[in-house]
């Protein structure tokens, strides 16, 4: 198999929103329907969603053999294959899945012997299917495995699915070199403080920048960043420079709080899981809370648009400090 680098249309930032990342183009001006649904919900899995996949094929798919493998019958602008779909097949065909995990936004899944299959940066759909005459008529991605059952992904906006050999993966942009994620360890509210400093230095400058912003917190993105202001009680807008180390503290104890919780949920409830069941995680801040009552203080939810993305957040609850 050839080794050579991805043709990947690389984005300045995959970190901001759909339409932010479009925009990065000049696409929208040419495709409304997009900017659209682009608008209308954030499409593209983060942390939680990731976990729950992976965990649901680790439980599910180790140990399959792949009958046959295809790449994508419905052409799709925004899907990144680093390898021609005949030289996909012919890898993959034979290969036993491996554990799957995850880091950050993306999804590795070893093919063994000797390859990786990698699903980044993606939203839409990634579905176990029990017998494969139930895929979906349109996929990007299908694996046929021995017992009669499939999976498929289908990316609604746009997404890696590529095959590495083994140790090869490590070297794409966006895996070498990711920062710790907040489900290592190594994610401690010290590492946060630093990171702080690095941001600013960088030019992201407020808390949802550093949130969702250049890759500083690889996995978080605009949906779940909503909910971690709000339980830190935190402004978008709000200056890194001025936090005090309690609001470091908070901010931190929020990111892990709100991480854990959507985990143990099963993701957000406007994705799917493997099995296609939706989780069950519901955010406090989305287009929903809109004018609504704050959940802690009563003050009307409002909604602006700031660093590619909706944000929602409470008036009262969030000042700037
Ligand atoms: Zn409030």
């Amino acid at each position: 198999m050839p080794s050579r680098l991805p043709p990947v249309p690389t984005p300045p930032s995959l970190t901001g929103s759909a339409g932010d990342y479009l925009d990065a183009f000049g696409l929208l001006a040419f495709r409304p329907e997009i900017r659209n649904s682009a608008t209308r919900r954030d499409t593209v899995f983060e942390i939680p969603e990731y976990v729950t996949i992976a965990r649901q094929m680790a439980e599910t798919l180790t140990g399959k053999r792949i009958t046959q493998g295809t790449l994508g019958n419905s052409p799709h602008k925004f899907v990144w294959y680093n390898l021609q779909p005949d030289e996909f097949s012919a890898a993959v065909k034979g290969k036993v899945v491996g554990k799957a995990y995850t880091r950050g936004r993306w999804l590795f899944i070893p093919l063994d012997p000797g390859y990786v299959l990698v699903f980044g940066e993606c939203g839409g759909k990634i579905l176990f299917h029990k017998l494969a005459s139930m895929l979906p008529q349109k996929y990007h991605l299908s694996l046929h495995f021995d017992d009669g059952s499939a999976l498929s992904a289908t990316t609604q906006m746009w997404g890696a699915m590529e095959l590495y050999e083994k140790g090869k993966e490590l070297e794409r942009q966006y895996i070498k070199g990711m920062r710790t994620t907040p489900t290592e360890p190594g994610f401690t509210t010290a590492y946060l403080s630093n990171l702080m400093k690095e941001s600013i230095a960088s030019g992201f400058k407020t808390v949802k920048a550093i949130l969702t912003q250049g890759q500083l917190i690889p996995g978080l993105g605009n949906a779940i960043a909503q909910d971690i202001m709000f339980k830190a009680k935190l402004h978008p807008r709000q200056p890194l420079d001025a936090l005090q180390k309690s609001h470091i503290e908070k901010l931190h104890r929020a990111i892990i709080g709100t991480l854990q919780e959507a985990i143990r949920l099963g993701g957000r409830n406007d994705e799917l899981d493997l099995y296609g069941s939706p989780g069950k995680y519901v955010r406090l801040m989305d287009k929903n809370a809109v004018g609504q009552p704050c959940p802690e203080c009563a003050a009307k939810i409002e909604d602006m648009s700031y660093l590619g993305g909706t944000c929602y957040f409470c008036p009262t609850c969030q000042r700037l400090l």
